[in-house]
């Protein structure tokens, strides 16, 4: 079951010529899920091929840089003759001004497009096996963060064993995987948990955008196969992360080293890095020892199920 994250838009809130303002799609089993769109994201799309089929758009807050591309990229999926529902999802006390963005200009989109408040600990949106839950950040706005958490997988099904204890392959196989009891013909019984193992776990992402480091960022997924976290700033300017309701990429690498995160993507570096990343990545490799990196606009990432044999 892939889980692909591209990386539309990685900049901080002034662009540059390499990147876009924030924008993160998701593709899971062919939905796709749009988190923040910064002006230009409909253009991104294009560039990196993500398509515009996207059912969720979730918002972490209304500055400019997060939110600005959203007209554009309705306009465009009305002129595609889009008729299947869009849902928006926004931090609390933010719907009407949103509701302004989606009808920029008086556009009426085609299409239904259904605006919903989240704050923290919500589910936003729940899915056949995954969900989305909102998490509160500390921003100079009211923010939210979002993390994308599968459900359990079963466990695997030793199929030898249920051969060894007489099953016959067939429909008993798949109702021993789910769970149930069955009884064979000569009245053997044999259970569920005799052949089928420790429920897995799905895989987990969580998007902070714009914060100070927060305790909810590490509360809101158990070991997150990734973590994407503002790094607005390097650590010599601590001060004005502070200042400015940012993060450093160092404190981005403890959050990730408590969450017991498997990778740290720093996102959204202030313009005045552009071009030079490398005091984030060193800052970061010395407090996280998973993988870290500073994506770059079009970056994708397939995310492997945790304990995935190679
Ligand atoms: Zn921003
Ligand atoms: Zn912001």
């Amino acid at each position: 079951m892939p889980l692909r994250v591209t990386f539309l838009g990685t900049a901080g809130a002034i662009p540059t010529t390499e990147r876009n303002p924030s924008s993160i799609h998701v593709s899971r089993k062919g939905e796709g899920l749009l988190f923040d769109a910064g002006e230009g994201t409909q253009r991104q799309m294009m560039r990196f091929g993500t398509g515009f089929s996207v059912s969720q758009l979730f918002v972490t807050h209304l500055h400019g840089d997060h939110v600005l591309g959203i007209p554009g990229l309705l306009q465009t999926m009305a002129f595609n003759d889009r008729e299947k529902p869009l849902a928006i999802h926004t931090p609390r006390g933010t719907r009407r001004q949103l509701k302004g963005l989606v009808n920029a200009l008086n556009n009426r989109p085609s299409f239904p497009v259904r605006i919903s408040e989240v704050g923290d600990g919500d589910v936003a949106y729940r899915a056949d096996e995954f969900e989305i839950r909102a998490f509160g950040t500390d921003h100079d706005t009211n923010s939210v963060g979002y993390a994308l958490v599968e459900d359990d997988r079963k466990g695997r099904f030793d199929r030898e064993r249920a051969e060894e204890l007489g099953v016959p392959a067939g429909p008993m196989f798949s109702r021993l995987h789910e769970g149930e009891t069955v009884e064979l013909e000569d009245g053997t019984v044999v259970r569920s948990e005799q052949v089928v193992g420790e429920p897995r776990p799905g895989r987990t992402i969580v998007y902070t955008g714009d914060t100070r480091p927060t305790a909810a960022t590490v509360e809101i997924a158990d070991e997150p196969d990734l973590l994407i976290h503002d790094a607005t700033f390097a650590a010599d300017r601590a001060d004005r992360a502070a200042k400015t309701a940012h993060s450093t990429a160092r404190q981005a690498a403890e959050l990730a080293s408590r969450a017991g995160a498997d990778r740290l993507a720093l996102m959204h570096l202030s313009s005045r890095y552009a071009g030079h990343t490398g005091d984030h990545l060193a800052e970061a490799r010395e407090v996280f020892d998973g993988e870290t990196f500073v994506p770059a606009d079009g970056d994708e990432l397939e995310i492997p199920y945790p304990n995935a044999p190679e």
